[in-house]
């Protein structure tokens, strides 16, 4: 089984999170993903939710640089 990640660098948010996450099998990720995103991004962990972030998992590992974004100039 190869390594999965999620990278909220990715993804545009008011906080500028640069968190990312990685683990073995998808479960544990999602786990990990769905705590993330319900503490630190104040989502509620509904089904919808994990089939969400299930949609955004990427094989591999988070690069050291942040991934390209639209992030809007600060
Ligand atoms: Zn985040």
């Amino acid at each position: 089984m190869s390594r999965q990640y999620i990278d909220c660098r990715e993804f545009p948010s008011t906080m500028n999170c640069s968190v990312a996450l990685s683990a073995d099998t998808e479960g544990e990720l999602l786990d990990a993903a769905v705590q993330h995103a319900v503490s630190v991004h104040g989502h509620a962990d509904t089904p919808e939710l994990r089939k969400q972030l299930a949609t955004l998992f990427k094989t591999g590992t988070p690069p050291v640089q942040a991934p390209a974004q639209q992030k809007v100039p600060a």
